[in-house]
């Protein structure tokens, strides 16, 4: 079987799905691994590193797809694929796909995957459950966000993050807002606090306060009972009108008092909630920063533009949607080590195995070209999270 490692064609994209440690992790399972040449560039690994690990280097785009029997990567299939047509129509009929595909974003993708009978696999749909850990993308991914969101507000913003005693006087710290104290959000308050910035951490799941606490930032979120703000599966849901109101005064009274507002938060399935509006960014201090990391559904300031940079009313608004790129080497290893994880499900003796008894391989599946009967026989009723499949 070979696995081929395609070099991303996303703008901005330095990261590479697989790196050389991982590759030699592949070969061990009794895979052939195929690397584009220079594909692991970006994240400062040579293809001379891949050699090394046992791997083959293709030269170019068009052998890599068309000898991929799966094809490991980090974006959908986007439009600049080999010979200029799109990389869904130079995925091989019947092979095998592993990405963040975003099927519920992408639905035309998803019929294209459907159409070239592909499996295809979504590594934002792994399950978020001890077992699955070592495989959890999106946590890896929102933990380098996280970091870099804080980063970015510090190098914008015109003040200083710690508070300084000089010769010249007192500076006083700067005041970090954290919106959302999921994975990102904790990453943001943990960074914003090791930076000296006097930090809260807002959000609605009460289940965060001691984690928020515990990294020594005040939480300041709503009283909601966990029933209100969470789903059994611990994520934040969409609050009724009067919780929404209780959590959105409350937000409002904390917003002009921020320097910097670092925003993650998110629902699944659904696009992100809007929380600060233009008039709240009408009332922050000029010289404010704002980074939306839920700039990509839509943003949770009413004026992020996404993947811009903006001002508005003096506050400096960053809507970045690939911010864990930016950190490509630690990224890089994160996700390869997540998707090489996963990947090992799928194979046995060097073949592909594809057990649907598993919750891990059933929840990530998206689409799959075998017989509906084998498909459906597989679905278990326990399934932990409804994930969206299509044949
Ligand atoms: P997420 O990206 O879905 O959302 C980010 C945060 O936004 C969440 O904390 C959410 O509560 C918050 N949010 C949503 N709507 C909001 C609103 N209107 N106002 C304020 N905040 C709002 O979250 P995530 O980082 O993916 O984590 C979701 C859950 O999954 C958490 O409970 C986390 O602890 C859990 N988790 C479990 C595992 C595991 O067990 N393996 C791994 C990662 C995350």
């Amino acid at each position: 079987m070979n696995v081929g490692i395609p070099k991303e064609t996303g703008a901005g994209e330095r990261r590479v799905a697989v790196v050389p440690d991982s590759a030699r992790l592949l070969k061990k399972a009794g895979v052939s691994v195929l690397v584009e040449s220079g594909a692991g560039v970006g994240a400062t690994h040579a293809d001379r590193e891949y050699e090394e690990a046992g791997a083959t280097l293709v030269p170019t785009a068009q052998a890599l797809w068309s000898d991929a029997d799966a094809i490991l990567k980090i974006q959908p299939p986007g439009p600049g694929g080999p010979g200029g047509r799109p990389e869904v129509e130079a995925l091989r009929e019947g092979s095998v796909l592993v990405c963040l595909l975003r099927p519920l974003s992408n639905l035309d993708l998803v019929r294209a995957l459907v159409a070239r009978r592909v499996t295809s696999f979504s590594m934002d749909l792994v399950p978020r459950t001890t077992r699955a850990q070592r495989m959890d993308a999106l946590s890896s991914m929102a933990t380098a966000a996280g970091y870099k969101a804080v980063l970015l507000a510090a190098t914008s913003a015109p003040r200083f993050f710690p508070m300084f005693v000089t010769a010249a006087g007192t500076m006083a710290p700067s005041r970090v807002l954290v919106i959302g104290a999921g994975v990102a959000g904790l990453q943001a308050i943990a960074t914003a606090r090791r930076l000296g910035a006097v930090v809260e951490g807002y959000d609605i799941r009460p289940a965060v306060k001691e984690e928020v606490e515990s990294l020594g930032a005040k939480f300041v979120g709503p009283t909601l009972s966990a029933e209100e703000a969470q789903d059994t599966q611990g994520y934040a849901k969409a609050l009724s009108a009067e919780a929404r109101a209780k959590a959105q005064d409350l937000l409002r009274a904390r917003i002009p008092q921020a320097d910097v507002i670092i925003t993650t938060a998110r629902v699944p399935g659904l696009p992100a909630p809007r929380l600060i509006t233009a008039e709240d960014v009408r009332k922050m201090k000029p010289g404010s920063v704002i980074v939306d990391l839920a700039a990509d559904m839509g943003g949770n300031c009413e004026l992020t533009k996404p993947g811009q940079e903006t001002v508005a009313e003096g506050v400096v608004i960053h809507g970045p949607v690939r911010l864990a790129a930016t950190l490509p080497v630690h990224a890089s290893q994160m996700y390869s080590r997540n998707i090489t994880a996963f990947f090992q499900l799928l194979v046995k003796d060097g073949a592909l195995n594809l057990n649907f008894e598993d919750d891990i391989v059933r929840d990530t599946c998206v689409t799959h070209e075998a017989p509906i009967s084998r498909f459906s026989r597989s679905r278990s009723s326990s399934a932990s999270r409804s994930s969206p499949r299509f044949r």
